[in-house]
């Protein structure tokens, strides 16, 4: 049973401005106001946020696993350990994310996702099914044996356990329609990632309801590598796509090492801050000493270097996704770019939350919201979480 508490005298980071002096009241779990002139209830218990910041729990759609454990490992105890490392790092609702591998595998990881779901700290509104429907030449740190082309026969069975809530496949391979439009049916959010496709490709998945593209300039076409696929003259790829057209949202793993200052000034400003989410895209060896990891199942995944910052390919020729947690996101794009504390907070919280549908319970510090809330310093540095009005770490 959760206190009814009220947090004051902080900084509360709404979605369109700061609150000083801010008081958020909560009662069952849920907010029930928020104000600045308010008179704190006399039947809640004071929580002091003086001298720092209030901020919604933050939400990332895109993560693969952290403290030693990956979501793909297919148990409700690597499902607990990872959850509880992100909830550490202030994030409250969390996308389980897979990789190639097995069918089994793959229903194996969403059922453990599903069965975890109430105990892990974390909130689990569903999965993010990521692999194994990519492209060839752009798997990047995945296992390539575990990667095909989607089937209905396979893909239904995933989308049948109700429990998919993002669904990712390159728009360029057989039978990448027939997904998007079972995803369609099912109400995911659609997006198209590890893939060379062209721009009649993203469109013909546009019109399916393909609206959103895993990490911005990681594993996705460009214009060079389609002058190598099709030759001249050279078309648009999946980044003019997602620039021009304004409906479709995208990602940034903004962790210092996957892309430079001005590529995530470049992203936030072409985009804004309602159509660019941040993510963690972090692997088990989030939170981990350095060394060699599995990506993936812990049983066959592709070996993977982490040096403590970032993931490597085991020569180093790249980059195998990240190891940290969705606060350092926060932290770096807010002292890289020209995004106010707001709009950075806002992609890491109440943007994601409107791409994957779940904005009318969590996602922003309001009222009738879930009282999914993280203390932070003035770095920005966590200090308490509380979801659902229980205090977890
Ligand atoms: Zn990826
Ligand atoms: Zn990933």
């Amino acid at each position: 049973m959760s206190q009814n508490l009220v947090f004051s005298g902080g900084t509360a980071i709404l979605p369109d401005r700061l609150l000083e002096n801010a008081v958020v009241v909560c009662r069952n779990g849920q907010i029930t106001d928020v104000g600045s002139q308010l008179d704190p209830p006399s039947d809640c218990n004071i929580v002091d946020v003086s001298g720092r910041y209030l901020m919604p729990g933050l939400i990332d759609m895109h993560v693969h696993g952290g403290a030693g454990a990956d979501f793909m490992d297919g148990t409700v105890e690597a499902v607990s350990i990872a959850c509880q490392a992100h909830v550490r790092h202030g994030t409250t609702t969390l996308f389980p994310t897979t990789t190639t591998g097995s069918p089994d595998q793959l229903l194996n990881m969403i059922r453990a996702c599903q069965q975890a779901s109430d105990a892990v700290g974390a909130r689990i509104p569903g999965v993010h099914l990521y692999g194994p429907f990519f492209a060839e030449n752009k798997v990047g740190c995945h296992s390539l044996a575990g990667r095909r082309s989607p089937g209905a026969l396979e893909f239904d069975r995933y989308f049948e356990t109700g429990f998919v809530r993002i669904a990712t496949c390159a728009a360029e391979l057989p039978g990448a329609q027939d997904f998007y439009q079972s995803a369609s049916a099912h109400s995911c959010l659609i997006t198209c990632g590890h893939s060379d496709a062209t721009w009649s490709e993203m469109h013909a998945a546009f019109d399916l309801g393909m609206r959103h593209v895993d990490h911005f300039w990681c594993a996705m076409s460009s214009v060079s590598s389609l002058r190598q696929r099709c030759g001249v003259p050279m078309q648009a790829s999946m980044a003019e796509f997602v620039l021009m057209q304004e409906e479709m949202s995208t990602e940034v793993i903004a962790d210092g090492w996957h892309l430079s200052p001005e590529l995530l000034e470049f992203a936030f400003r072409m985009k804004g801050s309602g159509r660019l989410c941040l993510v963690t895209d972090s692997n088990r060896a989030m939170d981990m000493v350095a060394g060699e990891y599995r990506f993936g199942n812990c049983q066959d995944g592709s070996w993977f270097y982490s040096d403590g910052n970032v993931g490597w390919a085991l020569d180093r020729s790249s980059l195998a996704s990240s190891v940290v947690g969705l606060d350092h996101m926060v932290r770096h794009m807010f002292h890289h770019t020209s995004a106010t504390l707001p709009e950075v907070v806002a992609m890491a919280s109440l943007t994601p939350a409107q791409r994957t549908g779940i904005d009318r319970e969590v996602g922003s510090i309001e009222a009738g919201k879930h009282a999914d809330l993280v203390i932070v310093d003035k770095e920005l540095r966590v200090e308490a979480v509380y979801i659902q009005g229980k205090r977890n770490s």
